[in-house]
């Protein structure tokens, strides 16, 4: 997709919907009349929106997807109330299946200009997704013409419509045929739509048209209209994220002027995590939408669960926020002139008509039953290759790269610990260490003059996405992932001489000594002092949680070396040799069950001066860079995908997946693991470009985290009384461990910043709310 085009589009789309008089809009939604404004929808016929799925031959302009996807957000935003779905979107896209019938030419052109307005009725069920083989609705051959009975429910455009393609079934198979609204025999039963759209129920009763007017016949009939209605369902999803943004953003300016208890109530912090909540919403539904935009040069079922995904979400979205907009403006978000309505009434019928949330999550499951396998089958697949040290990164293709990589720690990595359920130890994975670091392999961001590889940042994200499939373990590696680097851009030549070529070989394992008992989120509150004495600095006080500290010769710390400014300005960063007399490490275990990290005692420490990194009292600029691309493990969706997978292991071992309940359940963090993959390759996509990761990427740490805690969750609930009993559950092929993903989720929403801390980031930098 050329995002330039879908840009231009929603300009123009803007730029339209800018035109149009709102109050009308807004009037004719009330009014229940204002689907049909012949007017507005000429206007949009001469902007091109009937005719973008169109092709050109046929006078249309042959877009595609990610266009129609660009107005319908457009449309969203402003709730306008024209049938920019059912009349341009799902009959244009019929429309350009039937091109080719000269038949259909004349109704093209009058759709396309905007003449007609035309609906396609093919549902004769509550509830239906696809259209069916057996639909009730009958047509007979009659000499020249074709005489149709039937009932179809949920048409819109209806009253006012000036006609429809209809789907019938016959002796001969399926049929789409075009019946013009004046055609004899043609009952109408409309109904108001809650968002104030045409739609009611289509009744047939020996209508008689030409046989000229049947577009199309045969075996195409069924996968030519599911394919146009799973179109349709993605530029719905573009329209409920449309209306879901719109939304959250008048609900921000809202809560950022109403002033009550003194106070503009975007600044309670009850509000700001409901809403950052909402904008993770819109984030996932925007992420579902980009892989369903290029779902229509798709197959048939990818295009399916493309569509099912992106609807599901968005309907989630645009549901979720539009109600606490609602909530958020006070009684007046319930009130009908209000600003909310609209928006919330157009989300209820966009979410309910062709497939609500829910339904597009059982579709979804049953389109993608397998899920992601779990990946121990790849030992040994690979075949004997070269495994260079070092080599032209850049030039070497990917996927040569991946398989190389994959072979290497097929042929070297410990089988026994794989996917293993806690953080390794020093002495469990040392062996894998140091074979890493003799390939030269050890330090895949580092430039090479330091010893790295210095990948570009695709390949990076290749080696971590390797490392993950192969589920390598994570070995201590703060020296590695946070040290190093610090030292490469603030450290002296000497410090750089004396610990890179150590973390490198592995000679010196790191700590990272930031937390201490009074210092956690509000980590310049810190205490551990550091005095100046000669040529020495004498710490004294309490570093906790430091993990792995039990296995680390070093540790880097963050010490006050001044009490008299703003307390982040009186803060050093300092290299500390863990075997100092002076130095108490105590272990501390974990709910896991296992002693992950430790609290460390300085009592009156000697550190060299030199072992200051940075300049004095400037630490804390140094620990508050955010390391490229690293700041993207914390969002990886790997917990989630793993955990995902022993769930599926584990709930058809019990069979659970039969039950309508299990299988909603398990749909529902299947569809939430599938958005957080989407996300994040957002978001690796902005690091492949080289590009720095923006505030943004704190969301994808707190939804990586939460889908992991609940996919655990339900783990947990799959192995019924098995979650009692603290070994792991066997499924027949392989072991699930019920309680380490659960305990593992948890951590990992307390560090690296708590998602509280994250929520409170989003919320004053990216929503810009109130202190
Ligand atoms: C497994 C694990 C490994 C760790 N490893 C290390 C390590 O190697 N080195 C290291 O230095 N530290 C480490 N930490 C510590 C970690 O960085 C801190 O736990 C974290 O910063 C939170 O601090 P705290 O535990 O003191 O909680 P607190 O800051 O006391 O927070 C308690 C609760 O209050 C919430 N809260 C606090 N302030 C706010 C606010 N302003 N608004 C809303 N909610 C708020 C928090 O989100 C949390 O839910 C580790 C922690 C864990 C769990």
């Amino acid at each position: 997709m050329d995002s330039e085009t879908q840009q231009a589009f929603k300009d123009s789309a803007r730029d339209l919907i800018a035109r149009g008089d709102l109050a009308r809009r807004r009037a004719a939604l009330l009014a229940g009349n204002g689907a049909l404004d012949r007017d507005a929808w000429k206007q949009m016929a001469e902007a091109g929106w009937t005719a973008m799925l169109v092709p050109e031959q046929s006078g249309g302009l042959g877009l595609g997807v990610p266009e129609v996807i660009a107005i319908a957000e457009e449309a969203g935003r402003a709730a306008l109330p024209e049938p920019f779905v059912a009349a341009a979107v799902l009959t244009g896209a019929v429309l350009a299946a039937v091109s080719e019938h000269g038949a259909a030419q004349a109704l093209i052109e009058a759709v396309v200009s905007g003449e007609s307005v035309v609906g396609i009725a093919w549902q004769h069920g509550i509830g239906q997704l696809e259209p069916s083989a057996d639909s009730p609705t009958r047509y007979r051959r009659d000499g020249d013409t074709i005489v149709l009975d039937g009932t179809l429910h949920f048409v819109t455009p209806l009253v006012g419509a000036d006609g429809w393609v209809v789907l019938a079934n016959g002796s001969e198979g399926l049929m789409l045929v075009w019946l013009a609204a004046d055609t004899s025999g043609i009952e109408l039963n409309g109904s108001r739509g809650i968002d104030g759209a045409a739609l009611g129920t289509l009744h047939l009763q020996r209508c008689t048209v030409q046989a000229t007017q049947a577009l199309m016949e045969g075996e195409e009939v069924l996968d030519t209209l599911a394919r146009a209605l799973d179109i349709a369902r993605i530029a719905q999803a573009a329209e409920l994220l449309g209306i879901a943004r719109a939304a959250l953003e008048a609900t921000i300016d809202y809560t950022c002027t109403r002033v009550q208890f003194g106070r503009a109530i975007g600044s309670f912090q009850a509000l700001q995590h409901r809403l950052v909540d909402g904008y993770i919403q819109t984030e996932l539904a925007a992420a579902a939408l980009r892989d369903a935009a290029a779902a229509d040069r798709q197959a048939r079922s990818e295009l399916a669960s493309s569509a099912s995904r992106a609807k599901a979400r968005s309907a989630q979205a645009a549901l979720w926020v539009t109600r606490l907009a609602v909530q958020l403006h006070g009684a007046i978000g319930y009130t009908e002139e209000g600003p909310i309505g609209p928006w919330l009434k157009r989300a209820i019928a966009l979410s309910a008509w062709l497939g609500n949330e829910r339904a597009h999550r059982a579709r979804y499951f049953r389109l993608r039953p397998a899920g992601r396998q779990m990946r121990r089958d790849a030992t040994g697949t690979t075949p004997p290759m070269d495994f260079p040290r070092d080599a032209d990164w850049d030039a070497m293709p990917e996927a040569q790269f991946r398989q190389m990589v994959r072979a290497f720690f097929s042929a070297h990595y410990p089988e026994a610990l794989r996917y293993f359920p806690r953080r390794l130890h020093w002495n469990e994975i040392a062996p894998w260490y140091r074979t890493l670091s003799e390939q030269g392999w050890i330090a895949p961001a580092w430039p090479k003059e330091f010893g790295g590889m210095a990948l570009p940042p695709d390949k990076l994200i290749a080696w971590i996405e390797e490392q993950e499939f192969f589920g390598v373990g994570r070995p201590p590696d703060q020296g590695l992932i946070m040290l190093g680097p610090i030292l490469i851009r603030y450290g002296s030549d000497a410090q750089r001489a004396q610990y890179l070529p150590k973390i490198l070989s592995g000679e010196h394992v790191w700590a990272q000594g930031y937390s201490e008992p009074n210092a956690g989120s509000d980590l310049a509150s810190l205490r551990t002092r550091a005095l100046l004495d000669g040529d020495s600095f004498i710490v004294s006080g309490q570093k906790t949680w430091s993990t792995l500290a039990q296995d680390a010769t070093h540790m880097f710390m963050l010490v006050r070396t001044d009490n008299s400014g703003r307390k982040q300005e009186g803060i050093s960063f300092l290299l500390v040799d863990l075997k100092s007399p002076g130095v108490t490490v105590r272990p501390i275990q974990t709910i896991a069950g296992d002693e992950e990290f430790c609290e460390v005692f300085f009592d009156d420490v000697r550190v060299p001066k030199g072992n200051l990194v940075g300049e004095l009292h400037r630490g804390w600029d140094i620990a508050k860079q955010l390391l490229g691309f690293e700041r993207l493990f914390s969002g990886s969706p790997k917990h989630s995908q793993h955990a995902l997978a022993q769930l599926r292991e584990l709930a058809e071992s019990r069979g659970l997946l039969a039950d309508p309940a299990w299988a909603d359940a398990y749909a529902s963090a299947q569809l939430d693991v599938a958005d957080l993959v989407s996300a994040y390759g957002g978001f690796a996509d902005t690091v492949k470009r080289g590009e720095t990761l923006p505030v943004e990427v704190s969301w994808l740490k707190i939804w990586a985290t939460e889908t992991h805690e609940r996919v655990a969750m339900l783990l947990n609930e799959a192995a019924a009384e098995s979650a009692m009993c603290e070994q792991a559950v066997s499924t027949g092929s392989q072991p699930v461990h019920i309680h380490a993903p659960l305990f593992n989720a948890m951590a990992a929403k307390i560090f690296s910043g708590s998602n509280e801390i994250q929520r409170n980031i989003l919320a004053r930098q990216v929503l810009r709310l109130p202190v």
